[in-house]
């Protein structure tokens, strides 16, 4: 932080003398109550290499400072980890000579992401957004758009509701048309009606799937997934699973759309999930998080051709989505991904990570249900009478930040680059919880 931002006196004390109980009182009593965030402890930033963070926390003695490993890489945002050597600079010299403009003029960094992306995702054209959940909100407003003109059995168009096939506890964002493909109680309450025509399926289940479509025979407009459900608790799906849902999509001529924002830029061991599955192209994805590169909120949804050209001049819009800035780091992104062959990291080091937590596992024998993933994106479903919040704080403790879902399921997805001791320290605070509890 700038020396002058330190010495800003904010609510009587200058910020640099601001204590952990002081930040906390800030969020309780200003912040709206999103989350619920662990109580004693402050990240102060970067720790001393990419997969640590430095954070203070309260202990009998006061307030100490100490180092965590990132169990979770900010939800797989952070795929380079923390404080870059590459990234950083490169994004500071940027900043000198930046000026932030929409994207009603062009820019020199535009151009050259949209070719980089095309190669990286295989897909044809690109709306680039800054949050997640605004990819998906554009998916949506495409597969209406499109399949209103074009879709229905015989190509002519849907007369009726388009209808939207998504899967139970999938997670989507926070839009109003996010929220009405979830079907989680808490995240809908209040807000009813939503979008008309989404229906939910239970995910992984081909049998749900085929009579939504019978159901809704003629106007099923698409079907939107995670390819592996990360908030539901890392849910991966049988592996013909998808592949099917697509083939029935594209036997009604309904759109077949992947939400690849947490699985995307290697987390599950592929650039894309779809790819490790031998799927055919998608009709759309939405990428969002770890394009970023960690630093940035950059989204895009990412289409065929004639589904993206559904968008014409004042049909769609934002910002800062391409803007200067967002266009160099995501272009940087790609380019320090590939050189660095993330998805490749993903898929060897996730195995060793995965293949550890087990034999953790093994040796509290009716404490872990089941350890399951792909590549670094990794649950750990906690059996009955084991709290997951808990056992995310106790991880802390011992000096690994994971956090849970759902209160079932230890979410561990760290930055790709994350070295051997730090996966061993992963596994090795996961024993010592354990071992603390039940
Ligand atoms: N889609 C998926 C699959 C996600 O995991 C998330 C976030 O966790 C989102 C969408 C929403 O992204 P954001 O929080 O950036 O809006």
């Amino acid at each position: 932080m700038p020396e002058t931002l330190e010495n800003v006196v904010i609510k009587g004390k200058a910020l640099k003398d601001w204590s952990i109980a002081d930040h906390n009182h800030a969020l309780d009593t200003l912040g709206a109550h999103i989350y619920e965030p662990f109580s004693g402890v402050l990240v102060k930033g970067a720790g001393s290499n990419p997969y640590m963070l430095k954070i203070v926390k309260t202990t009998d003695a006061g307030e100490i400072e100490t180092e965590v490993v990132d169990g979770l890489a900010c939800y797989s945002a952070v795929p380079f980890g923390h404080n870059d050597p590459v990234i950083i600079p490169a994004v500071q010299a940027f900043l000198e000579r930046m000026a932030t403009i929409p994207r009603s003029i062009s820019h020199t960094y535009l151009g050259p992401w949209l070719e980089k992306l095309k190669d990286f995702t295989g897909m044809d054209m690109f709306l680039p957004k800054n949050g997640g959940t605004e990819a998906v909100e554009a998916a949506i407003k495409v597969v209406r758009k499109w399949t209103r003109a074009h879709g229905g059995p015989d190509g002519t168009g849907i007369t009726g509701t388009p209808v939207i096939i998504s899967a139970k506890k999938a997670f989507h964002g926070r839009g109003l048309g996010s929220t009405s493909l979830m079907d989680d109680p808490a995240s809908r309450e209040g807000l009813e009606p939503l979008l008309p025509g989404t229906v939910q399926v239970k995910f992984n289940d081909l049998a749900e799937m085929e009579q939504a479509f019978a159901d809704h025979q003629g106007n099923v407009a698409g079907v939107i997934l995670e390819p592996i459900q990360a908030e539901a608790g890392v849910i991966v799906p049988d592996d013909d699973y998808l592949g099917s849902v697509q083939a029935l999509a594209k036997k009604h001529n309904a759109l077949f759309v992947l939400d690849e924002i947490q699985t995307g830029f290697g987390r599950t061991g592929a650039n894309f999930a779809w790819q490790r599955l031998g799927l055919e192209r998608p009709d759309l994805i939405t990428i969002g998080k770890a394009m970023g590169g960690g630093i940035l909120p950059v989204s895009c949804l990412c289409g065929k051709q004639e589904l993206m050209e559904v968008f014409v001049p004042h049909s769609e819009g934002s910002t800062f989505g391409g803007y200067p800035l967002a266009a160099f780091v995501g272009l940087l992104t790609i380019v320090e991904f590939e050189k660095r062959d993330l998805a490749r990291q993903a898929k060897e080091k996730g195995a060793y990570l995965m293949e550890s937590l087990r034999k953790v596992g093994e040796r509290h024998p009716g404490k872990i249900k089941e350890v399951r993933g792909r590549g670094m994106l990794i649950g750990v479903e906690v059996a009955d009478g084991i709290d997951g919040h808990d056992l995310s704080e106790r991880m802390l403790e011992h000096g690994v930040y994971a956090k849970e879902t759902h209160h079932t399921n230890l979410r561990i997805a760290p930055p790709i680059v994350i070295d051997q001791a730090g996966m061993d320290k992963i596994a090795q605070a996961l024993d010592e919880s354990l071992a603390e509890m039940g």
